[in-house]
């Protein structure tokens, strides 16, 4: 049995694999339960090493992977070598430097006194982690993507699911860090790939995976969350899926209304629609002009769409009855290609009454299609924010500063998203301390976490605390001499690193 990718331009086959036998499956698992000690006792400088290592093979071997890439993604070289980078400084070797840091560890010592015994808390990795990338990104969220770097960056082996969209490159990645870890001295099992939709699950289900990290629409998201609570003990799945990400315009912000609308159109078409930040709604005040402006703004534009996959095209278009379906008319788009998996770029019309809990207007649908919307009065405002499902991200074009309507959004969206932008799109999601890419249910399925940024680490440490422990007993984090000099808390005291603590 084969897992196949295609040529979104062509509909042509591009890489064959076969999918991964049962054999080769429960040694893959075998070999990370047995690496897993190993790689906690680690030190994370050793650990960033070996995230460099990845960084320099993906790098040496850049036009290669780019151009496969494309083939099986049409997502363009100039976007993919822009991918290839956010893998390699701000993914892999970021998160090499956030281990080496050490504060995810987030050490506390209490020294004894008269009557209190001596406590060290520390996090431990919590063991092999199963990845499944998205469609479309074929670096930063795949199987060298985001969640493998982080998770391999908090001392855990990680067993990914190679995506069948671009499963072709999925392979050339596994291969270029097979070797790389190799020479770089980490153990067999540090890092391993699967093929084929049945071994995901498998994965899942496995008793040696201890945590999930998923990236890809709501229902996979949710289905392999249903698998992993089902298990006699249930693991954690950080699903981070895909949302809405509405954009509200204030009045004072509808006054530049034509370049609000270049912006916009930009955003929700850019990379044929295929980000889980793009804007699908957009709530502007009544009177302003802004479907008219959009409208024209797409025919300025004039995109032409191609979708990752031919499932996804098929998306779009089925969204169209959906969408009508629901109250929403189409408002304008584009004619596609008869070629490959191409989908017209389509903007909607609603009432803002249509906006109701559980309609189909205020989920995602994956590609360059948006939903505009107009209200008259903050009421009017008010309600269709509450109707909203929680989003990743959401927008907010003011009029500056001193806007008097901006606040009280703010306000009310800071509670339902998990990054709000003002006067700027949702689109780009810088990877660095600061960063949060999660948000509240169905956004993510552990609102705490976020897959993006330092903090990623997190999701695969678990806490504990070490109670009288001699010193040489204690994990080299929470000893006395602070051998990977980190920063820690010292009888509530924060200390930076210092090696000769
Ligand atoms: P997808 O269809 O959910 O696939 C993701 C992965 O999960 C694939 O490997 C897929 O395997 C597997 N999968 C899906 N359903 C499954 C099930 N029921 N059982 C077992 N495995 C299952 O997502 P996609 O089309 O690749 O990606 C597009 C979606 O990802 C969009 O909704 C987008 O918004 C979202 N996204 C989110 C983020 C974020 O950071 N939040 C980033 C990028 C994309 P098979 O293909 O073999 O079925």
């Amino acid at each position: 049995v084969t897992v196949q990718s295609y040529d979104p331009r062509s509909g042509a086959t591009v890489a064959e694999i076969e999918e991964t036998d049962p054999q080769e499956f429960t040694s893959i698992l075998a070999q990370a339960e047995a690496a897993t000690p190993v790689l906690a006792a680690t030190s994370p400088t050793e650990r960033r090493r070996w995230l460099y290592a990845i960084a320099e093979g993906l790098e040496r071997n850049r036009d290669e992977l780019v151009a496969l890439a494309d083939r099986e993604t049409a997502l363009g070289a100039e976007r993919l070598q822009g991918e290839i980078d956010r893998t390699t400084k701000s993914q892999l070797r970021f998160y090499g430097d956030v281990a080496e840091e050490g504060s995810y560890l987030g050490v506390s010592i209490e020294e004894p006194t008269e009557g209190k015994p001596s406590l060290v808390r520390v996090n431990r990795p919590v063991g092999p982690v199963a990845v499944f990338g998205a469609s479309n990104f074929p670096f930063a969220f795949s199987v060298l993507g985001s969640d493998t770097a982080s998770a391999i960056a908090a001392g855990c082996p990680v067993v990914a699911k190679a995506h069948p969209a671009h499963v072709g490159v999925s392979q050339l990645q596994h291969a270029i860090a097979a070797e790389a870890l190799a020479e770089a001295g980490a153990p067999t099992g540090t890092f391993a790939m699967v093929n084929g939709f049945q071994n995901g699950i498998d994965l899942v289900k496995a008793q040696a995976i201890q945590a999930v990290a998923f990236t890809g629409s709501q229902t996979g998201g949710l289905a392999l969350w249903r698998i992993a609570n089902e298990r006699p003990i249930p693991i954690p799945v950080y699903a981070e899926m895909g949302t809405v990400n509405p954009v509200v315009v204030t009045r004072e912000g509808a006054a530049s209304m034509d370049e609000v609308a270049a912006g916009f159109v930009g955003s929700f078409t850019l990379g044929s629609g295929q980000f889980c930040t793009k804007p699908g709604l957009l709530l502007a005040p009544a009177g302003c002009g802004a479907p008219a402006a959009i409208c024209a703004a797409l025919q300025a534009m004039a995109p032409e769409p191609v979708m990752l996959t031919k499932a996804i095209s098929a998306g779009v278009v089925a969204g169209v009855f959906e969408f009508v379906g629901s109250g929403a008319a189409v408002l304008a788009q584009t004619t596609p290609g008869d070629d490959g998996f191409a989908a017209p770029a389509i903007i909607y019309v609603a009432e803002i009454g249509a906006l109701t809990q559980g309609s189909r207007l205020l989920e995602e649908c994956f590609g360059a299609v948006a939903v505009v919307c107009e209200y008259r009065d903050d009421e009017e405002l008010a309600v269709a924010l509450a109707a909203l499902q929680p989003s990743l991200a959401a927008s907010i074009i003011t009029g500056g500063p001193t806007d008097s309507q901006a606040a009280g959004v703010v306000d009310v969206l800071s509670s339902r998203v998990g990054r709000l932008v003002i006067d700027g799109w949702p689109t780009g999601v810088t990877c660095s301390w600061a960063q949060h890419h999660g948000g509240p249910w169905p956004s993510t399925t552990i609102p705490q976490a976020t897959s993006v940024g330092a903090h990623a680490l997190d999701r695969f440490i678990r806490p504990m605390t070490f109670q009288n422990t001699p010193d040489s007993w204690l994990p080299p984090a929470g000893q006395a001499a602070n051998p990977w000099g980190i920063p820690r808390r010292v009888n509530g005291d924060l200390r930076t690193a210092s090696r000769s603590e």
